[in-house]
């Protein structure tokens, strides 16, 4: 089960209005993929989706470590698969997506094949200095439903 959803974003600000909506949508032991080449707008988005998920501790690119933990509502875990050595390497990710947290994972498609198949996608793609597309992918039954839910009212 797949179902997309294509937005415009025309400003930052849109881009942090998206990050709210989609806050709706993650609820605990999901997982939210974020691609996009640098400047998308990866870390713009992933900032203003902490602060509605309640964390009040700045979300930094978690570049030296593989995974950071915040506290928000919710336990809030930020991973960047870009240094990754090596996709065969196992990171036990399941312990993330059954802690009851919100895990958004940069870079995912580098350990793709150790993703959960329900989950949230996203790819931000740059179309002009303050526009990008976004598109939302949501994977498996509930995360489908889901969609569904929040986008046709
Ligand atoms: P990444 O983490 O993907 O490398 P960043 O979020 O660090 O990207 O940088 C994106 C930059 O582009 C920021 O300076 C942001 O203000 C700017 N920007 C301009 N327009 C947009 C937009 N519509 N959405 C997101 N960022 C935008
Ligand atoms: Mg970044």
């Amino acid at each position: 089960m797949i179902e997309s959803r294509l937005f415009i974003s025309e400003s930052t600000e849109d881009t942090e209005r998206l990050a709210g909506m989609i806050a709706g949508l993650l609820g605990p032991n999901d997982l939210l993929t974020l691609e996009g080449d640098l400047g998308a707008g990866k870390t713009t988005f992933t900032k203003a989706l902490a602060a509605c998920l309640g964390v009040r501790e700045t979300v930094n690119s978690p570049t030296f470590t593989i995974m950071k933990e915040y506290a928000g509502r919710l336990p809030f875990y930020h991973m960047d698969a870009y240094r990754i050595e090596s996709e065969e390497e196992e990171f036990g990710l399941d312990e993330y997506f059954q802690s009851g947290g919100v895990t958004v994972i940069e870079w995912a498609s580098r350990i793709s094949d150790q993703l959960p198949e329900e989950r949230f996608d996203l790819v931000l793609t740059y179309t002009g200095p303050d526009s990008r597309e976004i598109e939302l992918t949501a994977r498996g039954k509930r995360c489908t439903e889901r969609l569904k839910e929040i986008t046709e009212t």
